[in-house]
């Protein structure tokens, strides 16, 4: 058996286009989506994710603010910085890059950030809507995920949903947002016993775990789909190094029924869902109906 491969850079595409159609409708009426990043040291992966993020930012017709503060920057400054683009009626979206030096309390900064403008959906009031089913800007990775998944099974309502993860910016959310679409859901951690024997009662199996290809072909059901979250750099031949997913993807295509790969999957589409919830904010923050997508 080979799985089919979930084109994640394809559907991204697609989300991106539609983004940019109702960013236009929006424009006409006189509003333009903004999208305000705050980059804080010069950590290479996130300087490089935020260049990515702004360059589709603006190719989707929204403004992109771009706020780069030192590695030395304290805590206040980034506090500050929060509440200028709190106040900034240009600025519908602020997402502060994680991780955060290790002065400066991540929760604190995520917290001071305006939900309406959290398009993160890292806020606890956003966290909290998100679990008790009302209306929230949801993190983008989780999201991103279930419209992969679901580009396979038109629906996913009695499916048996393994996660293995339990952060609060990938795993907690998309179990979330599993259970709004009716599936049974086991989310899997490192205190997990058995995890291969788990993982295999799993019809749909999404790892977020950061460990590079841990995930093996014997802990996939036949037929299952697999959504790798992991993206791990790993050496490779003459001292360069390679993106790998959380699952071994050679292994996973002879027994998945559909996998994503990595890189092309999942981080595809968490920026195209950023951009989808900048649009959201900037459409609730005018007091407009949520954008359909
Ligand atoms: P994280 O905060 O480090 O959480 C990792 C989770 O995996 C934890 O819940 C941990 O369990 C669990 N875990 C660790 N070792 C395990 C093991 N041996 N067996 C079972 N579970 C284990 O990581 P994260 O921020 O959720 O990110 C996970 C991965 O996704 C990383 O590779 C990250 O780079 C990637 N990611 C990708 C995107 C994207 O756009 N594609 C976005 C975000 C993250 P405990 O809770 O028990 O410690």
């Amino acid at each position: 058996m080979s799985a089919q491969i979930i084109d994640g850079k394809t559907i991204a595409a697609a989300l991106r286009a539609k983004v940019a159609a109702q960013v236009a409708q929006l424009t006409n009426k006189g509003i333009v989506p903004g999208l305000a990043v705050v980059l804080v040291g010069d950590n290479p992966a996130s300087a490089a994710y935020v260049r990515t993020k702004g360059k589709q930012t603006v190719e989707a017709g929204m403004r992109s603010f771009d706020h780069r503060l030192p590695e030395s920057a304290s805590e206040a400054d980034v506090l500050a910085l929060v509440q200028k683009l709190n106040a900034d009626a240009a600025v519908h979206g602020i997402l502060v890059q994680l991780p955060l030096p290790n002065q400066i309390d991540s929760q604190k900064v995520l917290a001071a950030i305006d939900p309406r403008k959290d398009v993160d959906g890292f806020h606890p009031l956003n966290a909290g809507k998100l679990a008790t089913g009302l209306p929230a800007l949801v993190p983008c990775t989780p999201v991103g995920c279930v419209m992969l998944a679901k580009t396979v099974h038109a629906s996913l309502a009695g499916l048996e949903a393994v996660v293995i993860g339990r952060s609060n910016i990938v795993g907690k959310p998309l179990a979330q947002l599993l259970l709004t679409e009716n599936t049974t859901v086991t989310v899997a951690h490192s205190r997990t016993r058995d995890l291969p024997a788990v993982c295999r009662r799993a019809d749909l199996l999404f790892a977020a775990i950061g460990k590079p290809e841990m995930v093996r072909g014997d802990w996939i059901k036949p037929g299952a789909t697999v959504i790798d979250v992991g993206i791990n750099r790993v050496p490779a031949d003459e001292g360069k190094t390679r993106l790998v997913g959380d699952v071994n993807f050679a292994e996973a295509c002879a027994v998945a029924g559909a996998v994503t790969p990595v890189p092309g999957g999942v981080g595809q589409m968490t920026v195209a869902c950023l951009l989808a919830n900048t649009l959201q904010a900037a459409c609730m923050i005018a007091g407009l109906p949520a954008p359909k997508l």
